[in-house]
């Protein structure tokens, strides 16, 4: 498997995060985004992944893209 399927299965482990305003002061430490986009990120071997949900008339596919360094 590689590290991007791994991402999406664990992120459909967990429960489906709902959209909201961001609220947030910013990325916790050691963290590429603030908490409400964490929900859509993943950490698989040391690299994060940002998980986007499509929704089309044939279903639900997911894409996943890979965080480049941030600190
Ligand atoms: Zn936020």
């Amino acid at each position: 498997m590689t590290n991007e399927q791994i991402a999406i299965r664990q992120w459909l482990s967990k429960p489906t995060p709902y959209s909201a305003p961001c609220g947030c002061l910013g990325p916790r430490e050691g963290e590429p985004d603030c908490p409400c986009a964490m929900r859509w990120i993943e950490k698989v071997h040391d690299s994060w992944y940002r998980i986007r949900e499509h929704r089309s008339s044939d279903g639900i596919t997911y894409s996943v893209e890979k965080i480049e360094e941030v600190y």
